[in-house]
């Protein structure tokens, strides 16, 4: 019965703890059933956070500091993998399956050795990649997915770097197929006439390589759109990505309407979210007149409210975003809220606010849930006392700047809970300063502190002084022992049973007595001539022996 009774309180304790859980695979599974956009991503993909993007040597350090779950752009190389995954975290190297090069092989084909993979226009000439003139992409090739040996060929490679380590592919350049017209000019043979379908049937066979070596391995693709990505490629896919996510390298200012554009993608994608979805958010920072931390901490925060992993294309060590690689929120306490034109969302171990409106201050009362003694402000440095936000003296309200994202930590008291009733104080110090005087305090025996030695000798702070803190207001008889204080016996240097000396100064412990020392009266809280005396101690107070100083004969 009792061992019933304790279960019970157990379970209870437990459920508290884990008020804030992160939504489950049976629950994402269905909802993904329910899309038909197949699997949801692994648990470790839907509780991500941030994420790295093409890490660079120099940056190995902010990287092993960061809590990021998985880097993109990554190396093809074993130990690279290895050093990855001693530090927790999985690697995603890049891969296309739209385009190749006729200069270089790629993905291990060369396009002048192979120019049947290329796609064919209604014309019969090769197609050339779309970015041909807009990004200068000189001698690169549109691939037709659905050769069936290009498929081999991808199959093959991509199982080469699965057998290296990697937990599976970034997958560039998702986008809706054009139809090829290679069948018709007898380049070559099709596994689909649909030129979507057949790009999602290699998709399928790739995310199939991955989890044959990696049963936690994804497929994370970029269609830089991903409201409109074609839904069959869904099925095959963990996550896709937002590119130039607000902050692009094309715009000198934040691009599009936040509340029209960004939060409007937020709310269309949140059924694939459901359904186990991850969402990778790339924004470019370092393009606009804002700063890169302003726009950091706003990327972050809009990314945070819809739940999208994020990144902020500057190396993880940069000081103004770093921070923001280094914490974890947790799981979310519900959904994204508004309160009064600014957007927030709750989390085991904060929040962000996000105030849209570019011309007006954002208020942000704190909702109940938030029942912590401090908010650390992550925007101010580590360190600037403005990041502390103590809720009982500042009120439960935090301003957003206009236009502007922020987060907090949830910080605590640091109050001991077991010394709540902790009293006044009184401070007993000696005039001169005296070392190791003894008085008596209620009938308990008191000396005061003397210095001691570290490389030389300190006499701290506290010399010639002692405090006692009782717990309660109240009237206590102090007296002084010894009226004529003795000569010191100081040791000879830290630890030592040695002495300096038999008789040295009191009020300098590393020179010889020459003085004596002779209790005069008490001053402060009261005044007396009287070696003991009774003090009120109502609030912490301080009280003075005074000596009279005389030559040694
Ligand atoms: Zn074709």
């Amino acid at each position: 019965m009792r061992f019933g009774i304790f279960l019970c309180v157990v379970i209870l304790l437990v459920t508290q703890l884990r008020a804030a859980e992160w939504p489950d695979a049976a629950t994402r599974a269905a909802a993904a059933k329910s899309l038909d956009v197949g699997e949801s991503a692994p648990d470790w993909l839907v509780q991500s956070e941030t994420y790295g993007f093409s890490p660079q040597p120099a940056d190995w350090q902010a990287l092993a500091e960061s809590k990021v779950a998985f880097v993109t752009h990554c190396p093809v190389n074993r130990e690279f993998f290895e050093r990855c995954h001693a530090l927790g975290i999985r690697c995603f190297p890049y891969a296309s399956f739209y385009q190749g090069f006729a200069t270089t092989t790629f993905q291990g084909v060369n396009l002048k050795d192979h120019p049947e993979f290329i796609e064919v226009d209604e014309k019969g000439n090769l197609r050339r990649t779309s970015f041909w003139e807009s990004e200068d992409a000189k001698n690169m090739y549109t691939i037709c997915p659905a050769c069936p040996e290009y498929q081999d060929a991808m199959c093959k490679w991509a199982e080469e770097v699965m057998k290296l380590g990697a937990d599976g592919f970034f997958v560039d350049n998702l986008s809706s197929r054009s139809p090829c017209f290679g069948v018709k000019f007898g380049k070559h043979k099709h596994v689909s006439d649909d030129p979507n379908h057949a790009f999602a049937m290699l998709l399928d066979r790739v995310r199939k390589i991955v989890r044959k070596y990696k049963a936690d391995g994804a497929l994370l693709g970029n269609s830089a759109n991903p409201v409109g990505l074609p839904h069959e490629y869904w099925k095959y896919l963990d996550a896709d990505m937002l590119e130039s996510y607000i902050c692009t390298w094309v715009s000198k200012d934040r691009w599009y309407d936040w509340s029209g554009h960004w939060h409007e993608q937020d709310v269309k994608l949140q059924p694939l979210i459901a359904a186990g979805k991850q969402i990778q958010a790339l924004s470019y920072l370092g393009h606009t007149g804002y700063g890169v931390r302003e726009d950091a901490f706003f990327c972050y925060a809009s990314a945070r409210l819809a739940g999208f992993v994020w990144n902020g294309g500057v190396p993880l060590s940069n000081p103004d975003t770093a921070i923001l690689y280094q914490i974890r929120l947790g799981p979310p306490l519900g959904a994204e809220q508004q309160q009064g034109g600014v957007y927030y969302r709750l989390f085991d171990r904060g929040f962000v606010v996000l105030n849209p409106d570019k011309q007006k201050l954002g208020t942000f009362e704190l909702p109940e849930a938030v029942k912590f003694s401090y908010l650390n402000d992550l925007f101010p440095r580590a360190g600037d006392p403005k990041a502390m936000i103590d809720l009982k003296t500042a009120g439960r309200k935090v301003t957003i700047p206009p236009f502007a994202g922020r987060v907090y930590l949830y910080a605590p008291s640091t109050q001991s809970e077991l010394q709540t009733a902790a009293g006044p104080t009184v401070t007993v110090t000696t005039a001169p300063a005296l070392g190791e005087v003894r008085f008596r305090v209620d009938g308990f025996d008191y000396w005061t502190y003397s210095g001691h030695w570290t490389t030389q000798y300190e006499q701290g702070p506290n010399f010639g002084k002692f405090m006692v803190t009782f717990d309660r207001p109240g009237k206590h008889k102090i007296e002084i022992v010894d009226t004529v204080p003795a000569d010191m016996k100081t040791p000879a240097g830290y630890g030592t049973s040695q002495r300096l000396g038999e008789f040295m100064d009191p009020s300098q412990p590393t020179k010889p007595a020459n003085r004596k020392f002779k209790f005069r009266e008490w001053k402060g809280v009261v005044s007396s001539t009287q070696p003991s005396v009774e003090v009120d101690v109502k609030d912490s107070t301080t009280l003075t022996a005074e000596f009279d100083v005389q030559d040694k004969k």
